[in-house]
């Protein structure tokens, strides 16, 4: 980028009279002209990451700080008397859902970062994931218009435009790119569908409800759409180049699909190659397994996608046709190497007249990973064992990551200015040199409270002002921020603070630092548990922050609708990362992540890539608790009886609150469910599935362990920072480099 005609152009800008959100435009369209267009893949190969979401958060201040005048555009504005913190009105793009989507983002931004070629593909969505906002406890979903505030960081791209065919629409797929700064320029193209009121239904919403046949085609519809549209563009784009003979065309291009949303493009694939492009099936799927790599997010059997054929059928009749013969084709490849029955039909891509998507991405990637290590042995031993034993060389593990930049120099400038300060600034194009960081933590210990409590003040000022709840930056921060899901265990943490206030109230508790527990989460609108969960903590925290008698030493706050931007500042001014999922359920988590990198000790359970944060900062400086994924295992085999554990007081009583009246649901009955989830489950689930009674006293234990360690200020800086100095292992620039080595050959 030309720095110097830009800022002249910024400094020519009339401000007079702008509202925030014309300067917004104004500003970003200076900057993309000044920033030069996406790059086409040198050499000629290029990694397509194929994703139903892209949780980007605000781009303003990251994209300035990539393009490298973030400082020169705030002196600017303030010799305008503007501050540059004005944009945070800027609501973030949320084009996605949480982990996965956000994963993505920040694949993205490393692969840039560090000059990979690697382009995203996905939808356009006119409505993002809800705004959440809290009335009386509970969640209220309002509409996320992020198109309001305009969208001056993408281009429209009208005559790349396509058509796509359903049996019943023809929907107009319009390309929007969104350039990708860093050492190169890359590009998430999203399209947005039109035409007609029906096909602009297909980008209007991200994960329209699909308890109905309507919602259902829907969504498959959307999957269709974005990875259709993105197999026909690579595919006319090598016929052009490279002729009509298809056999070189896992040269130029891998796609990488991440999840099993996009999983239809194989058969689309598959469709083109064999309709349009004159290749015969056999090779059309020989290329497609060369093409093709797959990402698996998630062990839990109600993640993983099938299809009706019935359902396809209606609109891709075609594509119906093709998942059947592949299925077919795969039978006979699997009988020839031998396989048994069982094995055959473990694998199948269809069968009853359901496809499995995720087995189709197996049996076509040329490689399949999990997203942590323990993930990948999970799906070595359990979910994929027939393919691992019919393909070993498939299954490998990519551990994920984050972005550094934005989820420490952008989130973080006075702890980033700290390790400038104690290393120098080569950490930040290389990140393996934050390690250094490990020589000098007892001389930048001081410096590094010093920081921890200002982002500390920061966080809190903003959660008084957006929630109105008032906690002291004296206090001890512990955060639970994340989707909320059964499996996450919000619920086991209420009930811990609930053990926690009783025993301050009592007297039981002694000596306590003072303590808030911060949460924040959205729950899919239709999960009715999870938002009970919500209100239970709402309630909690009502009741715990107007006691007079403790609220001097403990806090909750719920903090409405959790996003990126929202994560940026708490991962921030974060002592105490709460990661307390179920072991063996975490694929791997990212947030964990965030908050290690800026210097929060994590209070976890042995699950997803906890394990590796222990592994590399020290299982001393950190704080393990609760069962381990074997122990669940034989918990379960000897028939885990929770009601047994109810004889545990603190069980017990937690247990209670939700049914006797302490607290109140609205007549909903939505808490007496939860307790029956506990206590005696459902047909569909065992009673605690999720081992929240199993795992809540030895919780509340680490938590009481935490809070007399932190007595000594000193010691504990010392765990935290060893924590960051550790972390450059689970930035995605690391991430991307495995899978430009492993996978995409970029
Ligand atoms: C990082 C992030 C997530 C993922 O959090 P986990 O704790 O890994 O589930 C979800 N939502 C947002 C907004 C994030 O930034």
């Amino acid at each position: 980028m030309n720095t110097e005609l830009f800022l002249r152009d910024l400094q020519n800008l009339d401000v007079k009279n702008k509202d925030v959100i014309t300067l917004y435009n104004e500003i970003s369209a200076l900057a993309m002209k000044y920033a030069g267009d996406p790059e086409p893949a040198d050499g000629g190969r290029s990694a397509c990451y194929l994703s139903m979401e892209f949780l980007v958060g605000r781009g303003f201040f990251n994209n300035l700080m990539e393009l490298g005048v973030l400082d020169g555009v705030r002196t600017v504005l303030a010799q305008k008397g503007i501050d540059i913190n004005v944009f945070e009105e800027i609501e973030d793009a949320a084009l996605g859902n949480g982990g996965l989507g956000r994963l993505a983002a920040c694949f993205l931004d490393s692969a840039a970062g560090i000059g990979v070629p690697l382009y995203g593909y996905g939808i356009r969505y006119k409505y993002g994931l809800f705004k959440q906002a809290i009335n009386n406890g509970f969640q209220v979903e309002l509409p996320d218009d992020w198109q309001r505030f305009g969208d001056p960081w993408s281009v429209r791209r009208e005559n790349e435009s396509r058509e796509i065919v359903f049996a019943d629409l023809k929907v107009k797929a319009v390309p929007y790119d969104m350039p990708v700064f860093g050492k190169r320029i890359n590009k998430l193209r999203l399209y947005q569908a039109e035409g007609s009121a029906e096909a602009e239904k297909i980008s209007e919403y991200l994960y329209p409800a699909d308890d109905t046949e309507e919602g259902k085609l829907l969504r498959l519809r959307q999957e269709y759409f974005f990875s259709s549209a993105t197999i026909a563009e690579l595919t006319e784009n090598y016929r052009k180049l490279h002729g009509s003979d298809f056999s070189d065309f896992h040269k130029y291009y891998v796609i990488q699909l991440n999840d099993t949303h996009p999983v239809i493009g194989v058969a689309e694939f598959i469709r083109l190659l064999t309709t349009k492009y004159n290749t015969d099936f056999s090779t059309a799927v020989s290329i497609a397994k060369k093409t093709f790599a797959y990402t698996n997010h998630t062990v839990l059997p109600e993640a993983l996608e099938c299809w009706r054929e019935e359902l396809v059928k209606k609109i891709l009749p075609e594509i119906a046709g093709i998942m059947v013969k592949l299925s077919e084709y795969a039978v006979k490849e699997l009988t020839a190497l031998g396989c048994t029955k069982e094995e055959i039909s473990s694998t199948a891509i269809y069968k009853n007249g359901i496809f499995y998507m995720a087995n189709l991405a197996v049996y076509i990637a040329k490689a399949v990973n999990g997203v942590a290590k323990l993930h990948t042995e999970i799906l070595k031993s359990d979910l994929f064992a027939v393919a691992n034993r019919i393909y070993p060389e498939k299954l490998q593990n990519k551990t994920n990551g984050i972005t550094h930049r934005r989820w420490l120099e952008l989130c973080n400038s006075e702890l980033s200015s700290l390790i400038d300060k104690a290393i120098g600034r080569e950490w930040r194009r290389d990140i393996s040199g934050l390690s250094k960081l490990n020589g000098c933590v007892d001389a930048v210990v001081k410096d590094f409270i010093a920081v921890k409590r200002l982002k500390k003040q920061q966080l809190l000022k903003y959660i008084a002002e957006k929630e109105g709840v008032e906690i002291s930056p004296e206090f001890l921060v512990f955060a639970q921020v994340k989707r909320l899901h059964e499996y996450k265990r919000q619920l086991m943490t209420a009930f811990a603070v609930l053990e926690l206030y009783d025993g301050l109230k009592s007297g039981a508790i002694e000596n306590f630092y003072p303590s808030v527990f911060i949460f924040g989460a959205k729950s899919a609108p239709g999960y009715r548990r999870a938002k009970a969960i919500i209100k239970f903590i709402n309630d909690i925290a009502e009741k715990i922050n107007s006691d007079s008698r403790t609220n001097d030493r403990l806090k909750v706050v719920f903090v409405s609708n959790y996003n990126v931007s929202y994560a940026e500042k708490i991962v921030a001014g974060t002592d105490v990362s709460l990661q307390v999922s179920t072991a063996g359920l975490e694929a791997s988590g990212t947030g964990n992540m965030k908050f290690m990198m800026n210097g929060a000790v994590t209070c976890g359970t042995m699950d997803g890539a906890n394990i590796e944060i222990v592994e590399m900062a020290g299982r001393e400086n950190n704080y393990i608790f609760g069962a381990e994924v074997d122990e669940i295992e034989r918990a379960k085999k000897a028939g885990y009886e929770p009601l047994k554990l109810l004889e545990n007081p603190v069980a017990k009583k937690a247990v209670k609150t939700l049914v006797d009246g302490t607290f109140s649901d609205g007549g909903s009955g939505d808490f007496r469910e939860l307790y029956e989830s506990l206590t005696v489950g459902t047909d569909w689930h065992k009673p605690d599935n999720y081992f929240v009674l199993y795992d809540l006293q030895s919780f509340v234990d680490t938590i009481l362990k935490i809070n007399a360690d932190y007595s000594d200020k000193q010691s504990f800086a010392v765990k935290q920072l060893k924590n960051a100095a550790n972390s450059s292992y689970f930035s995605s620039d690391r991430t991307i480099k495995e899978y430009a080595r492993d996978i995409w050959e970029v």
